[in-house]
């Protein structure tokens, strides 16, 4: 009986499985391998909050590309929403456990459908460690020991933790002052309530850490620095569909011509009393292609010069949480600064954080109980710490983009390529991976799609 082998079991890894046990034909042994705490939810939906929410709305969390309304009908089942206006549900940003529970919810039912009794499944909660590839099979190591042969494999275990940032005295990195891992409880437990904090980013990660740290009883003041220095910006026209961007964007539009027309567009857009947000996800459907289009050189200009634009104008946050962030700001329970880190020193019962503002050119001198990194997940895989993946790539069975933001991969099969650039037919990848690829592969709307995609690739392989 083939072996199909999925690494990661978050959004990615359970959506795939799930479309392969409902698409099954003949029979074979599909293996999720994965941590136990985070099986069906990964990361995003295993908050370390309750609190925390979906940066989308409802009607648009749908884990099923042909079915939209699925998560919001799941959503209206449960009792302690049974009561609540449904079109105000479909607009609500609703709590990341409850997705998690939504998956959980699929992946049960998947499991009990009649369809799946043709599929061997095998659950392993462990990590890959290491990774072997003959050319036909591969060969997984696993944490507990065992050692797994199967002939396919889908790397599906989404992001790793924020780099370290680059700093000379890198001491402070094994301390227990030092978060480098934002998405763990230990970042509000293991933190000093009543002494000032430093969170390096000032991302969607940013919103969350500060919103658990007082959710958490936190009562001190909250200092965030980022290198770039923009503010989170909130959704304000939710649903406002601006076609016009996209009948302007056919072709092969140079970097330039991009920004011309969008800049134009958003000029339009604010003389009516908008933000660039309807023009900016106006853009959304045709991201990826625009992206595959533009060349290496572009591609390298725009991470240089707009990437943390382009990041402030497409990932914003609900309103009524950038309406706390302001008053925290307001208040000074929450101090926003943009400028160049210079050194985390740790001493004795405090951390000294040193960066140079953006504004002012001054040196300045914060010191605080603990830091905690939400600079966002680390895409270039040397600079990660030992892993399956860091592996693989120093034996040429994957091969990083050239701008180090992902692994390449064919994104109409989904077959990653080997450091001789040709794609493996037997091993696949979905997700954030994909970004030096495709750049918008983060979100559900992109995942749920891709999930089926590689579901019906495998299953024509494996028959
Ligand atoms: C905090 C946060 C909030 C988000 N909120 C939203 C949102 O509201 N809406 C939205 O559309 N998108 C959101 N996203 C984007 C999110 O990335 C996707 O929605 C989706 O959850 C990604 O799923 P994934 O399976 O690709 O990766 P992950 O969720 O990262 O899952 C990967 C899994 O692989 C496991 N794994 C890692 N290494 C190994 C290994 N070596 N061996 C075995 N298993 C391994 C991990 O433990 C994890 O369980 C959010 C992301 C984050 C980080």
């Amino acid at each position: 009986m083939k072996k199909i082998a999925i690494v990661g079991c978050g959004f990615s890894g359970t959506m795939t499985a799930v479309h392969l046990i409902n698409n099954a034909v003949e029979p074979f042994e599909l293996i999720l391998i994965g941590d136990q705490d985070t099986f069906n939810k990964g990361v995003a939906y295993t908050p370390n909050s309750r609190n925390q929410i979906l940066n989308v709305v409802a009607s648009r969390m749908s884990a099923y590309p042909d079915d939209p309304g699925h998560f919001l009908n799941w959503v209206s089942t449960l009792e302690e929403y049974s009561a609540t206006d449904k079109g105000l549900l479909a607009n609500s940003y609703l709590p990341r456990y409850l997705y998690g529970k939504y998956l959980e919810d699929i992946w049960h039912k998947a499991v009990q459908a009649p369809g799946a009794t043709r599929v061997k499944i095998t659950r392993k909660d462990s990590l890959v460690t290491d990774m072997d590839y003959s050319g036909q099979d591969i060969s997984l190591q696993l944490k507990n020991g065992e050692q797994l042969v199967v002939q396919y494999g889908v790397i599906a275990s989404g992001n790793h933790q924020p780099a370290n940032p680059a700093i000379e005295d890198s001491q402070v990195f094994n301390s227990n002052k030092y978060f480098r891992n934002p998405w763990t409880t230990n970042v509000f437990s293991h933190t000093d309530k009543h002494s000032p904090v430093m969170i390096l980013g000032n991302g969607l990660t940013m919103a969350d850490t500060v919103l658990g740290l007082i959710e958490n009883g936190f009562t001190s003041r909250i200092y965030t620095i980022s290198s770039h220095g923009f503010s989170m910006l909130p959704h304000k026209h939710l649903g406002i569909a601006y076609n016009a961007v996209a009948g302007e964007l056919q072709g092969n539009p140079a970097l330039s011509d991009l920004v011309r027309i969008l800049t134009r567009h958003i000029r339009i857009a604010r003389r009516l009393g908008f933000t660039a947000e309807p023009v900016v996800d106006g853009l959304r459907p045709l991201t990826q292609q625009l992206w595959q289009n533009l060349s290496a050189a572009e591609k390298q200009k725009f991470m240089s010069r707009l990437r943390y634009l382009w990041d402030t104008a497409r990932h914003r946050i609900p309103m009524h949480i950038h309406e706390k962030l302001v008053q925290l700001t307001e208040t000074g329970a929450l101090e926003l600064n943009a400028g160049k880190l210079i050194s985390i020193t740790e001493t004795g019962n405090a951390v000294k954080v040193r960066f140079v503002n953006h504004g002012s050119g001054e040196t300045r001198e914060i010191t605080v109980s603990s830091v905690i990194n939400c600079t966002g997940p680390a895409t270039d895989l040397m600079k990660t710490d030992d892993n399956y993946l860091k592996r693989a790539l120093q034996k040429g069975i994957i091969v990083q983009d050239a701008l180090l933001l992902g692994i390449l991969a064919d994104p109409a099969t989904f077959c990653v390529c080997s450091n001789s650039f040709e794609p493996h037919d037997n091993l696949f990848t979905i997700g954030s991976l994909l970004k030096g690829v495709l750049w918008e592969t983060t979100a559900v709307k992109e995942l749920r799609e891709q999930a089926a995609g590689l579901a019906a690739q495998l299953v024509r392989r494996i028959h």
